[in-house]
């Protein structure tokens, strides 16, 4: 049986993108390729907010325990290796059982499931068969991966996608949904632009169900980087939608620019996306 580091598992609200609104099992996955240390921060300077926590460590003794940072990565726990630790490495079984323990029917009625990360597509493609067979999981209809959009598929992962959404028909046509959130990377995160946006990548995932960019927006310079990968994403073939999404994770933050960035959004003809977790929420962790 497989096993996934998961750094959190709960049960919410999706705040952002095409789900926004939809009750979601959010499956947090170990492990990231970028550190995104750039977000929030001056261009060119790298957010050290995150070393005064790890070097607090000790004190916590679940993932829920860890300080919100309002700079660098917010879901810094589930990739830098000093937190490694607060996340376990559950079984595929553990998995859909907790799953089954979280929503409200036990059982699929109308949820969605968001796999998440970190990067949910660097390191655990081989193991997610086996937890989308689980018995339990088979009235699950729709699932999101939420990527930054630099991983490639494995060929077995692809065709086992393809497959899973023609399982159940209904009225002649698949029920079932797969659904790429991509969050590529801009200048913004400190993330080199040719490690970060990769079309040929995305354009695979739009193979195998639908995928669309998300840009988070800041500055006009996010707004105008934004434009110049939605370029390169179109010229290389990529059909999806594409969202502005204001940054902040916290309220202070993003309540400065989502007007803005809804501005920009319907100027230019793109959507936008909210961030629902934040005025809602509060942005904190298991939401
Ligand atoms: S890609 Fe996402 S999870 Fe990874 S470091 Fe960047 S913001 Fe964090």
């Amino acid at each position: 049986m497989s096993k996934i580091k998961i750094a959190e598992l709960f049960y919410s609200i999706q705040g952002e993108g095409r789900y926004m609104g939809v009750p979601s099992v959010f499956l947090r996955t170990f492990g990231c390729n970028f550190k995104c240390q750039g977000f929030g921060m001056p261009r060119g300077e790298m957010s050290q907010e995150v070393e005064s926590i790890a070097a607090r460590i000790t004190e916590f003794k679940d993932y829920n325990e860890l300080p919100l940072v309002s700079t660098g990565c917010d879901s810094y726990a589930s990739w830098d290796p000093r937190f490694k630790d607060l996340s376990p490495m559950l079984t595929t079984d553990a998995i859909a059982e907790r799953i089954m323990e979280i929503i409200p029917h036990n059982q699929w009625v109308d949820e969605h499931l968001v796999i998440t990360g970190g990067e949910p597509l660097l390191g655990w493609q081989r193991a997610y068969p086996d937890l989308l067979d689980h018995p339990k999981m088979a009235g699950l209809k729709e699932i999101t991966f939420e990527t930054n959009g630099t991983q490639q598929l494995t060929p077995e992962f692809k065709e086992y996608l393809k497959k899973w959404q023609l399982r159940t028909w209904h009225y002649g046509g698949p029920v079932r949904e797969i659904t790429f959130s991509v969050s590529a990377k801009l200048p913004c995160s400190g993330e080199k632009w040719e490690d970060a946006i990769c079309p040929e990548i995305v354009r695979e995932y739009e193979q195998v169900g639908t995928a669309y960019l998300k840009f988070v927006i800041s500055t006009e310079q996010d707004f105008e980087d934004a434009m110049r990968a939605t370029k390169e994403f179109r010229t290389a073939g990529f059909k999806g939608h594409v969202y502005l999404m204001p940054v902040g994770g916290v309220e202070s933050v993003y309540a400065l620019n989502n007007r803005t960035v809804a501005d920009l959004a319907m100027k230019n003809g793109l959507r936008y996306s909210d961030r629902l977790q934040v005025p809602l929420f509060k942005n904190e962790w298991g939401t």
